[in-house]
């Protein structure tokens, strides 16, 4: 990939758009630059020709209408936290949102504004203060923009729904330099599209959400059992959570112990089959509910009980810090048969870096009780989702972790029919068949609202629904 020299027509653009914002304007030559334009994952090293840090909506606008006239390609940085690094792209103007991170909470109302540059961490401090609770993302630093966007599957989805279930709202600068809102009642095609569809309509400024009475502690469950027994462990977490109340959502993974100074060193880099989850209600109702799960072979550790509810919220984040290479690939499954499970512990065992994890998580309750039409997302039958999260270091082995995980994901491809989950998308390498498989009868729909409001496909990254002209 070419590195962009920075030459006086980029000092020039930069000038011309510093005039109109009230942000700061990053361009190559700025020694801010490789800083702001790099992302969470390490494996996207893209240049872009300018990076717009907006202070406020006007900001926004000022950028969106700059980019049409100077023709620059546009993208939106959220929370940066993409796999496939949609927030950044070579020659393009990037509309960085890392400055409006403000969150309003409504206790009384039971509703949160939320900036469309926050992420999770600032909603859930805002939010708990009142003993409120968004369903966002199970990690911290992740963005609430793209995460909302598409889909959203928080530790209390099957109480709360997804995020899109609790996305009452949204401020949105569109393709044309408006600034409309989205509501129920106020341009709810826009609403319904922004519920699953992506990045495609606009810049979300600001995202209305319902809250709802969470912790201030809840009970979670971590328990790793020995890998050896993992296919028992794995049959019997799907046996059980089949009959699990709403409040209960527990997930199944495999991966390795991190070199964690708190876990025994014998531990260290040991791979381990565990299962994770949280009870969305009262501690003491919460762990009699997790019990059996402890219960499923002899386990290494038992770190299951009352833990505050942030914390449960940041506990993930040491895992997934900034830089790591990655390459994760997710598809939903609409039941879970033996021979799947031994074919995912079989497959599982073999990944090639210490830092990948394998993850089963459970779906329905609440989230699996939306009509596909009711929001763009569109079908909820699958009871899980199968993630492939590759995570590595050296440059040196994108190929390999790179061609297991899409093995891997191939394998599984014909039990989900192709559905994918768009925030753990690889490379978005499907293009329109995954969106058709996803979105089902959906699909038509958000072109018909993309045409209306972004004829000229103005917002093209991650999957893209393009306008019926641009087809
Ligand atoms: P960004 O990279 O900033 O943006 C993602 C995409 O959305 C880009 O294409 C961008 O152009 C577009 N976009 C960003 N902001 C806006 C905006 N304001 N308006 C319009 N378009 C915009 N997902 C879950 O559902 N649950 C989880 O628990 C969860 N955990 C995660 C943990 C980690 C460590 C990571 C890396 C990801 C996790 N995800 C999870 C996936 C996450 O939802 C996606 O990576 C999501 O896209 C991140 O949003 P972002 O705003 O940080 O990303």
């Amino acid at each position: 990939m070419a590195v962009m020299e920075p030459t006086s027509i980029d000092s020039g653009l930069a000038a011309a758009l510093a005039e109109r914002l009230d942000g700061e304007v990053i361009a190559p030559t700025d020694p801010a630059y490789d800083d702001a334009r790099s992302i969470w994952n390490g494996m996207i090293d893209r240049h872009p020709a300018l990076i717009a840090r907006c202070r406020g909506t006007a900001d926004v606008v000022a950028a969106v209408l700059f980019a049409r006239e100077r023709e620059l390609p546009l993208t939106v940085r959220g929370g940066g936290h993409n796999v496939a690094g949609g927030a950044v792209a070579d020659g393009a103007l990037v509309v960085d949102l890392s400055q409006m991170r403000a969150v309003h909470v409504d206790a009384d109302a039971r509703r949160a504004w939320v900036q469309g540059g926050a992420t999770w961490a600032d909603v859930d401090t805002e939010t708990q203060r009142f003993g409120l609770a968004a369903p966002g993302g199970v990690v911290s630093q992740t963005g609430v923009a793209g995460l909302t966007l598409n889909g959203g599957v928080s530790w209390h989805r099957r109480k709360h729904g997804m995020t899109i279930d609790n996305l009452v709202g949204a401020e949105v600068v569109t393709a044309d330099g408006r600034v409309v809102r989205a509501t129920a009642t106020e341009n709810a095609d826009l609403l319904w599209a922004l519920r699953g569809g992506g990045g495609n309509f606009g810049v979300v400024t600001a995202f209305e959400y319902r809250l709802h009475e969470l912790g201030p502690e809840v009970a979670f469950l971590f328990v790793p059992y020995p890998v050896d027994q993992a296919a028992e462990v794995f049959r019997a977490y799907r046996d059980l959570v089949a009959s699990a109340p709403d409040e209960l959502t527990v997930d199944f993974g495999i991966e390795r112990f991190a070199p964690d100074p708190e876990l025994p060193p014998e531990l260290h880099g040991v791979m381990y089959a565990g299962v994770f989850g949280m009870y969305a209600g009262p501690v003491e109702e919460g762990l009699k509910a997790l019990q059996p799960y402890r219960e499923l072979g002899t386990p290494i550790l038992d770190a299951t009980g009352p833990y505050p509810f942030t914390g449960v919220q940041t506990m993930l984040d040491p895992k997934f810090p900034d830089g790591v290479r990655r390459y994760w690939k997710a598809l939903y499954l609409d039941s879970l048969s033996d021979e799947m499970i031994d074919a995912a512990v079989e497959r599982a065992v073999t990944m090639p870096s210490d830092g990948t994890l394998v993850f089963m998580r459970h779906l329905g309750g609440a989230m699996g009780r939306v009509p596909a039409g009711a929001t763009a997302f569109g079908d909820r039958r699958a009871q899980f989702m199968l993630s492939i999260d590759s995570s590595w270091i050296d440059q040196a082995d994108d190929d390999v972790n790179v061609e297991w995980t899409r093995e891997f994901w191939s394998a599984f491809e014909r039990w989900s029919g192709g559905r994918t989950y768009f925030n753990f998308a690889g490379q978005h390498e499907e293009g329109d068949a995954a969106l058709r498989a996803s979105y089902g009868a959906n699909y038509e729909r958000l072109v018909d609202v993309k045409t209306k409001w972004d004829p000229d496909n103005v917002f093209h990254t991650g999957q893209n629904i393009r306008p019926r002209a641009a087809r």
